[in-house]
């Protein structure tokens, strides 16, 4: 079984609510949220970082989640962020999207 945080939260481990999902990514709220609105686009396969990620296929289809996810969140004004390597603050180290909206504290 996967010791990664997100792996499990993907597997339902942790029953995390997912305000949306589809064949690529899940996606759900941030557990220490840094804005109005924060959410995590993850892609469903384990990828450390942007820096292992080869599949340009994977990351378009990620990034039209992020879209899709935005709007069934009701957002039409967001930020998006992607964390890559400890010292740019990456503390997951499964690939994820960072949506931001509202009043942003980052
Ligand atoms: P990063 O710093 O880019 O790696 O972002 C990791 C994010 O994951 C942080 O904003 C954390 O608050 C968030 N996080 C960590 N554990 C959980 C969890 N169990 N559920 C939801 N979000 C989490
Ligand atoms: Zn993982």
């Amino acid at each position: 079984m996967s010791e990664c945080i997100f792996c499990k939260i993907i597997n339902g481990e942790f029953n995390t609510e997912f305000v949306y999902e589809d064949e690529y990514a899940v996606v759900f709220k941030d557990i220490n949220p840094k804005a109005d609105t924060h959410l995590l686009v993850v892609p469903r396969k384990h990828v450390e970082s942007l820096n292992e990620l080869d599949d340009e296929v994977l990351l378009g289809k990620l990034m039209m989640t992020v879209k899709k996810a935005a709007k069934a969140a009701g957002l039409k004004s967001y930020r998006t962020v992607i964390n890559t390597g400890k010292e740019a603050g990456q503390e997951v180290f499964h690939l994820h999207i960072h949506i931001l909206a509202g009043s942003i504290k980052l």
